[in-house]
């Protein structure tokens, strides 16, 4: 159900499967596995601590990612993106009842996107959220928060590196069950930003999508060769 990937297991089974998976958890962290994360993991050691942990599933979100399980020969057979999952635990959420929180993007986005999934699940509890304009090395107000919540879901917006750090740091001392970071997917859900059309996503074009729409994007994609390039070293060990 895994590939491994340089220091990392990956999974390598279906979104339903997943969903299935992570239940057996009492808590688990959600990665999104794509190589700029993966990349971030291999040059710090507590992002490589925390994505390597027992607790911890990587997702193969990207095409990346998927490229480079084609090279150690274990090709993993779907791509997971980190936003469905986080649609799959929030419909979850929202049928049992269970309380989320919501950490990230500019306030105004942050707003939108509650509204939305207000709109669209009903039933949703969002027990808490700030926004993810603070500071990582003083925010014991909003980890207090958090606490206080009770969510059982967290979900990070605060793109890549530091979503993964905040998680990795308080996934110990919160008490909720699923942790994820979800990078831009407030901004999809508050509808600022929209995902690529389908026959992009499934021809493996979703990034070509988001560098077009937002060419800033470019130079995030140099993580791509340079994971795989790590890859293709290991193998050839
Ligand atoms: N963001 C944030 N705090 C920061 C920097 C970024 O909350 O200090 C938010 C930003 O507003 C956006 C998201 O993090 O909503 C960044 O997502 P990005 O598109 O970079 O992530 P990706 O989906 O590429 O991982």
């Amino acid at each position: 159900m895994f590939t491994r990937l340089l220091k990392y297991n990956v999974f390598n089974g279906s979104k339903m499967e997943l969903m299935e998976y992570i239940e057996k958890f009492s808590k688990v962290n959600i990665v999104s596995g794509n190589p700029e994360v993966l990349y971030n993991g291999l040059k710090d050691n507590l992002l490589l601590t925390s994505f390597t942990a027992s607790r911890s599933v990587i997702i193969p979100d990207g095409v990346g990612t998927l490229l480079a399980s084609k090279m150690v020969k274990v090709p993993i057979k779907e791509k997971i993106a980190g936003i469905e999952i986080m649609e799959e635990v929030i419909k979850k959420c929202s049928m049992e009842n269970k309380p989320i929180y919501l950490l990230g993007a500019k306030q105004e986005i942050l707003e939108g996107c509650k509204e939305n999934l207000k709109r669209k699940y009903p039933k949703i509890n969002i027990a808490g959220s700030h926004n993810g304009y603070f500071d990582l090395e003083n925010c014991e107000d909003i980890v207090c928060d958090i606490k206080k919540s009770n969510a059982y879901a967290l979900f990070v917006a605060m793109g890549a590196p530091k979503q993964d750090i905040f998680i990795a740091r308080n996934m110990d001392i919160l008490p909720c069950r699923v942790y994820m970071g979800v990078g831009g997917s407030f901004d999809v859900l508050a509808g600022k930003t929209k995902r690529a059309p389908k026959w992009m996503i499934e021809l493996g074009l979703e990034w070509l999508y988001r560098v077009c729409k937002e060419p800033y994007r470019i130079k995030r994609l140099s993580s791509i060769p340079k994971f795989l390039l790590k890859v293709a070293e290991y193998n050839k060990k």
